[in-house]
């Protein structure tokens, strides 16, 4: 977007713009800050796909955006909307053909004149219709004197009564006349933008409504019951479908079509109404389609249908973040005042409002030195926040009331693991204390933004046959992987031989739905350690962390939701892969709760992780040798 204006009197300070959360901004309020009248301009990061935006409206080309959600794909496509010329508008009429009247005729006219035509037409209509009840009534009146003068009433009356039915079921005729303006651009200032997601195939390409009279005089003539569809209404102007795989082959393949040919005619969509045999003239569809998904979607989509985007348009990924500057944070103060604007009902925030908002927006970014470009999400917490300080009836929106939003509008799965995690303490399933052989406080992600503890416990007994490593529920194949990666190191510092043995791998109350068993195989190491060389293992020790197969600790996901849900759980010491150090960004109120110790190998891991002094030294020793060994020979190669 374009740098932030605000409104005269307000200052930004340069120089100490790198330290101050909202870049240098001096407001009180986001009362003070001017949003743009234009949506692209109101477009937050997305540099490219703006760049692309603007260029795609200049040369009218379909785009392509590929990202997550809430991250601007619908804006972009209706700030582009905003872009294409006005003048180009045109209004659709659908007249009857007295030729055919299964076929109904299209005309196109400049954008207003349609309404004009309806207008003259309906005019037409009215003038005709008086003449024939003037015309009507002097027949009766006639009819009724001569029977007066026959004496004969009955006969008169009988005979005015058909008259004017003959009268009433003629004069459908006429009404046929007036045509039916399917699209209506009379009073639009801008293209128009159609968002046709998840539409069927009728809201889509247009329909032919059923007629249950379908003869004798009570039937609405075929012209009148045909529907634009998005396509047609966004002729000229911009035509967006996001999760554009959902849309079914043949609807894909139609829509093709109509992209191709800058035509398509109406027809009823369903096979056993009457408006199947209807079929219209082609409607003009002359538009530009935006077409959005995950990159999933892209997969899933009609290989021609992308291609043709591709041929004759531009694909763009969207950015899931951006770099924190102090320009970009002005623009996040912006984009508070840009909410509170489109909701119309929120009070305006605070600058210590904004700042937490901002504050949260680092958070969420998952990265140091980023903020979320998930702007949907982020948007939400401002309309609770505002929520909360208009029940109140206050002027403002404050930091507390922020505070108090990310509270309130945690995720479903921020709830559940915290639901779970209350439940468990009344268990006393968690264990925060002491030392235990064989049991690990293990760390997955729930859903996007939560963690949850998940303690893994390892027992070995005497073989049966083969050794066999056997887990619990869907989590095997990651067990078997991390035992084989650990026997491999076990192998050179143990007697024990692993293929003599069953492992039992159990992971307490796992299967829940959601958790991810990915990224624990240090923790399922560590407890096969502990319980093979019976060591304990130290419960105030939480641990994420993937393992190679010689001893070295990789990234992993979700860290900062997983120290997070570590402290939460009572633990006062969390191992993360070394690796993930720069990645955590975990709130204030838990960085005095817990130590974070990054971890490269695993005799590192140990060492923090094993309890038992005399045992635990010389274990960690010889694994250090064996695994420092290996690195050297690695990088000697
Ligand atoms: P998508 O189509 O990618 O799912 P939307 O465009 O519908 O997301 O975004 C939802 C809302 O979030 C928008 O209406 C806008 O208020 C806000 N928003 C999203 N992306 C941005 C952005 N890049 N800059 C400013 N606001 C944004």
């Amino acid at each position: 977007g374009s740098e932030v204006d605000v409104d005269p009197g307000v200052e930004i300070d340069e120089e100490n713009a790198e330290d101050h959360l909202l870049g240098g901004l001096q407001i009180d309020s986001t009362d003070d800050i001017e949003v743009p009248d234009r949506l692209v301009d109101q477009v937050i990061g997305q540099d490219e796909a703006r760049d692309i935006i603007i260029k795609a409206a200049k040369q009218r080309r379909h785009v392509m955006m590929i990202g997550s959600p809430g991250t601007g794909k619908s804006m972009l496509a209706k700030a582009m909307s905003q872009l294409l010329p006005q003048e180009d508008l045109q209004d659709v009429l659908v007249y009857h053909n007295p030729d055919d009247g299964n076929e109904p005729k299209v005309r196109t006219v400049p954008a207003g004149k349609g309404e004009q035509i309806i207008d003259a037409h309906k005019e037409e209509a009215r003038k005709r219709n008086q003449m024939r009840s003037i015309l009507m009534w002097i027949i009766i009146a006639i009819v009724i004197g001569y029977a007066i003068l026959a004496a004969n009433i009955l006969l008169g009356i009988l005979a005015a009564g058909i008259i004017w039915l003959i009268f009433r079921y003629t004069s459908r005729g006429t009404d046929a006349m007036v045509p039916n303006m399917i699209v209506d651009n009379g009073d639009k200032r801008t293209a128009p933008f159609e968002d046709a997601t998840g539409a069927h195939a009728g809201a889509l390409l247009g329909d032919v409504r059923h007629d249950p009279f379908q003869s004798g005089g009570m039937e609405t003539p075929s012209h009148d019951r045909v529907e634009p569809g998005s396509i047609h209404k966004a002729n000229k102007g911009v035509l967006f479908v996001d999760e554009i795989n959902t849309l079914d082959i043949r609807t894909q393949q139609k829509l093709m079509t109509a992209i191709q040919e800058g035509e398509f005619s109406i027809t009823g969509q369903s096979e056993r109404s009457s408006g199947a045999m209807v079929q219209t003239e082609p409607v003009p569809c002359d538009f530009v389609m935006i077409a959005a998904g995950n990159l999933d979607a892209m997969e899933n989509m009609h290989p021609a249908l992308r291609n043709r985007i591709k041929g004759y348009g531009y694909e763009v990924y969207m950015e899931d973040t951006i770099e924190d500057t102090p320009e970009m944070r002005r623009k996040y103060a912006r984009f508070v005042a840009q909410e509170v604007e489109r909701d119309g009902r929120l009070p305006h925030f605070t600058d210590e409002a904004v700042e937490e908002i901002i504050l949260e927006a680092k958070r969420r970014s998952g990265r140091k030195n980023h903020l979320t470009l998930h702007f949907r999400s982020l948007g939400g917490l401002v309309r609770v926040a505002g929520d909360i300080a208009r029940a109140e009836d206050r002027e403002y929106t404050t930091r507390d009331d922020v505070l108090q939003a990310k509270d309130r509008s945690r995720s479903i799965e921020q709830q559940l693991a915290d639901d779970y995690i209350e439940r468990r303490k009344d268990y006393e399933l968690q264990v925060n204390e002491g030392g235990v052989e064989g049991r690990v406080n293990g760390l997955a992600v729930m859903g996007e933004d939560s963690g949850i503890m998940l303690p893994v416990m390892a027992e070995i007994a005497p073989a049966q046959g083969g050794g066999q490593v056997i887990a619990t529920g869907k989590l095997q194949e990651m067990a078997e992987e991390s035992v084989q990666n650990v026997s491999a190191i076990i192998k050179k510092f143990s007697d024990v031989d692993l293929s003599e043995k069953d492992i039992h791998i159990q992971f307490v109350q796992a299967g829940q739905q959601g958790v991810d068993g990915d990224s624990a195989s240090i923790t399922v190491a560590t407890a096969v350690i502990s319980a093979l060389e019976d060591i304990p293992v130290d419960q105030s020790v939480a641990m994420t962390g993937s393992l190679s197969v010689r001893g070295d600790v990789l990234p992993v996901g979700g860290v900062t939701h997983k120290i997070e849900a570590a402290a939460k759980a009572g633990c006062s010491k969390v191992i993360i892969p070394k690796a993930n150090e720069q990645d955590v960004m975990i709130e204030d109120e838990y960085e005095e709760m817990i130590e974070i110790i990054p971890c490269a190998n695993i005799s590192e891991v140990l060492d923090v992780a094993l309890m038992g002094e005399p045992k635990k030294d010389s274990l960690v020793d010889r694994l250090k040798s064996i695994t420092t060994n290996a690195f050297e020979q690695n990088q000697g190669t």
